[in-house]
């Protein structure tokens, strides 16, 4: 994944015709943390696992980015993925700068005791390198609310009340209204901006979504409300399909009780691994990575492609889905709305003030229509594909700031 993001910024950076020299500059990562962390599991065996933050760039702000728990994580991971924040908060114009990180524990056959205590080891080792104005961790794959909220009172014994260094915390504890759902109203939000493009509207579309967790199931939900079809659903534990359209709130009651989409019976079961080539307008992938690769992009049905996940395309894939001439709104743009929303946590913290959920939503809706707007304009203006503008967007601002910062004897193109 690591050669992901970079190949995506390489494509970009030869659009704009950027030395060797600041590829360099802003490719490389700030820093990369890797920590060891063994705790007594509640049944008295010894649990070891490693913990990750690569924080990648700072140039335009604090260091932003989620916290990943799943036995897939690695440093590799975490450095792709920081490498993708760093573009993102760039393209939604938010003052931060990426990072990424996480545990390679899997929630789903630990107590919650014991998540408890791993992530307070976490933060014991990793409180020097964290904080509201340095790196500011939120929730991503398997983690929640709850997490971040365990990550602020553990950080806030070492550094003083400090509600700013993660964002994603419960209402309860100084959370943001507009936060849990964020993510999946800013895809709705790239949509629509696609669909009037386009001169659609939700009524008129049917919708196919991969994952059903925070990103996926605020999405489906949101579109759903304004009209359109979410006619299959898949996740971990399988696939749901209505061709009529699922009863979204329904499916979000079901998984929550159950953990999965399977069994529910709103809907035919089908092999989760179909929802990638699903007949529907739009295919929204709020999974893991790699869901769409060169083995299944030319038997992509969608065609629009709004990428709720990060990573979730190869380049492989990417080249030929553009070949086919698939519209993909790319991670960078299409989920930005959590660190948007993340951003406007973090702004209330530190003045101990409070937005309303209208509020928040409309900057949400705001910010979101503002950059697909920018990034259209840099595809028109250049003739490249969404995700390629996303990085040219991304990469002259960050460039500059990059830049202005040190003493390098290169000049920048643009
Ligand atoms: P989540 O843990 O809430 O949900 C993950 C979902 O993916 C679950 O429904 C799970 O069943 C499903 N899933 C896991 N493996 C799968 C598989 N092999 N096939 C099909 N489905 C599978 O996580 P989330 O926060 O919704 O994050 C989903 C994606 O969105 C990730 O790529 C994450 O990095 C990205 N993202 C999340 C946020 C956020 O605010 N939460 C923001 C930006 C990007």
């Amino acid at each position: 994944m690591l050669t992901e993001s970079h190949f995506y910024f390489n494509k970009a950076a030869d659009v704009l015709g950027l030395s060797d020299k600041v590829r360099t500059i802003l490719l490389t990562p700030h820093r990369t943390v890797k920590v060891g962390i063994a705790i007594e599991g509640e049944d008295g065996k010894l649990q070891s696992y490693e913990g990750y933050r690569v924080q990648h760039n700072l140039a335009r702000g604090p260091m932003k980015g989620g916290l990943r728990y799943h036995p897939a994580m690695d440093e590799d991971h975490a450095a792709a993925l920081a490498n993708l924040m760093t573009w993102k908060t760039a393209v939604v114009d938010v003052p931060f700068g990426g990072a990424k990180g996480g545990i390679n524990c899997d929630p789903h056959v630990l107590s919650e005791r014991d998540l408890f205590q791993i992530t307070v080891r976490f933060v014991e080792q990793m409180k020097e390198v964290i904080g509201p104005t340095t790196d500011i961790p939120a929730p991503d794959v398997n983690t929640n609310a709850k997490v971040m909220g365990w990550i602020m009172h553990e950080y806030s014994k070492y550094a003083g009340f400090s509600p700013g260094v993660v964002t994603g915390k419960p209402l309860d504890l100084f959370g943001s209204e507009g936060r849990e759902a964020a993510t999946g109203r800013g895809v709705m939000d790239v949509l629509a901006e696609v669909l009037a493009e386009q001169g659609k509207s939700f009524e008129g579309i049917t919708v196919a979504v991969q994952g059903f967790g925070n990103v996926g199931n605020n999405a489906a939900r949101l579109i759903a409300e304004r009209g359109a079809k979410i006619v299959a659903v898949a996740d971990h534990t399988g696939g749901v399909c209505r061709d009529s359209g699922l009863d979204v709130p329904a499916l979000i009651n079901w998984v929550s009780e159950q953990g999965g989409v399977a069994g529910f019976s709103g809907g035919d079961a089908f092999d989760g691994a179909e929802i990638v080539t699903w007949d529907a307008d739009v295919f929204i992938p709020a999974a893991l990575e790699d869901a769409i690769t060169k083995n299944n992009a030319a038997d992509v049905r969608a065609s629009i492609i709004v990428e709720g996940a990060n990573g979730p395309t190869t380049p492989e894939a990417h080249e030929i889905l553009c070949d086919r001439n698939v519209l993909i709104i790319p991670d960078i743009l299409a989920n930005a709305g959590g660190v948007t929303v993340s951003y406007f946590e973090w702004a209330q913290n530190i003045q101990q003030f409070r937005w309303d959920e209208e509020r928040v939503n409309q900057e949400l809706d705001k910010k979101m229509s503002k950059a697909y707007r920018s990034v259209r304009e840099v595809s028109s203006e250049h003739g490249i594909d969404m995700r390629t503008a996303a990085f040219v967007l991304a990469i002259r601002r960050v460039g500059k700031a990059a830049l202005a910062r040190i003493h390098v004897n290169t000049k920048l193109p643009f």
